[in-house]
């Protein structure tokens, strides 16, 4: 039988590493077999991440058949409310400890959504492995998404080491945990006051010494804090433009931003972007959100 599913193209000498490292953070599929597509290989993924696109996949013989679901570490979010389903996951994985069934859309100023408990432990506490980071989440107490680690990948490549760098909605910390080995100062912010200490937990499970956490609304990081940054990540798509402005008074002349949002059509915040003395230097589609609508990463540098 065949099955569509999220799948990573790789070249073929990137095909072991690519599989170790899709085991090492729980994501490869592994109910269903790679997919030969010729000079690459596609591992299925249970969750969508960057990069990654819908491919058809046979199923791996003898394997049970496992209702559709997503995993978050040791957690698995199935699309129905299907106890039995549920129970078989549980049996048929055994890095889980948890199911869920998502009773909400995310919403709310923290973005979080809540969840009824399956089978299992109860509970909304996980850990994610993501690129040698260990990162501790609570699903319903905080955001959290893997879709952006190879954004996050990105982003520390082009960080210098006398950068001092701001996320001005941090979460749970996995841009900042991953950028900080490389810069000199990580001022990581966030509103939700779950996020924070789930924040400080994952600082020091990840021995990063250079970040501040910093309980705050972004409206008011520019009274609060007493330096101008090199770099400023922004992750609130649904909302973003509103703190662009603040995010311009917060960063030093010839500074970067990275802006993540919500867009239908290409060059939608340019205009905003020029208005407020920034030029845009690339525009990337990071996923897509629905039709005609997709999640979008502006790198703007300021004069
Ligand atoms: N950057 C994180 C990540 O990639 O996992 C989290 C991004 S999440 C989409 C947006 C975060 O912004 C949430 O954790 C939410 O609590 C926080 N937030 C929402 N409004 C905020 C505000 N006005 N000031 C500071 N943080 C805010």
């Amino acid at each position: 039988m065949t099955v569509e599913q999220w799948g990573v193209r790789v070249p073929v000498r990137q095909g072991e590493e690519t599989r170790q490292a899709l085991i090492g953070e729980e994501a490869l599929d592994v109910t269903l077999k790679v997919l030969h597509d010729g000079d690459g290989l596609v591992f299925p993924v249970l969750v969508e991440r960057d990069g990654a696109a819908r491919y058809v996949f046979e199923e791996q013989p003898g394997r049970i058949e496992l209702p559709r679901h997503e995993q978050v570490g040791g957690i698995a979010i199935m699309q129905e409310n299907d106890p039995d389903g549920a129970a078989l996951i549980l049996a048929s994985r055994p890095s889980l400890h948890t199911v869920l069934f998502p009773e909400s859309q995310v919403s709310g100023e923290y973005r979080t959504r809540k969840y009824a408990v399956l089978a299992g432990t109860p509970t909304t506490r996980t850990e994610v492995v993501e690129h040698g980071h260990r990162f501790v989440v609570d699903l319903a107490g905080a955001y959290f998404s893997a879709r952006l680690s190879t954004e996050r990948q990105r982003v520390f490549e082009q960080v210098c080491e006398w950068e001092r760098v701001l996320d001005m909605f941090a979460g749970v910390g996995p841009f900042a945990i991953t950028l900080a080995p490389r810069a000199s100062l990580m001022v990581a912010a966030d509103l939700n006051p779950q996020a924070i200490l789930l924040m400080i937990e994952n600082i020091r499970k990840n021995r990063v010494a250079n970040v501040i956490p910093v309980l705050a609304d972004a409206r008011r990081l520019e009274k609060i804090l007493p330096w101008k940054f090199d770099r400023i990540i922004m992750n609130l798509p649904l909302a973003g433009t509103e703190f662009l402005p603040e995010a311009f008074r917060l960063v030093r002349p010839g500074g970067t931003i990275h802006f993540y949002s919500l867009v239908s059509k290409e060059g939608e915040h340019l205009a905003r972007v020029k208005e407020l003395g920034g030029f845009l230097v690339t525009e990337r589609v990071v996923r897509s959100y629905s039709p005609g609508q997709w999640h979008a990463v502006y790198d703007i540098v300021v004069r």
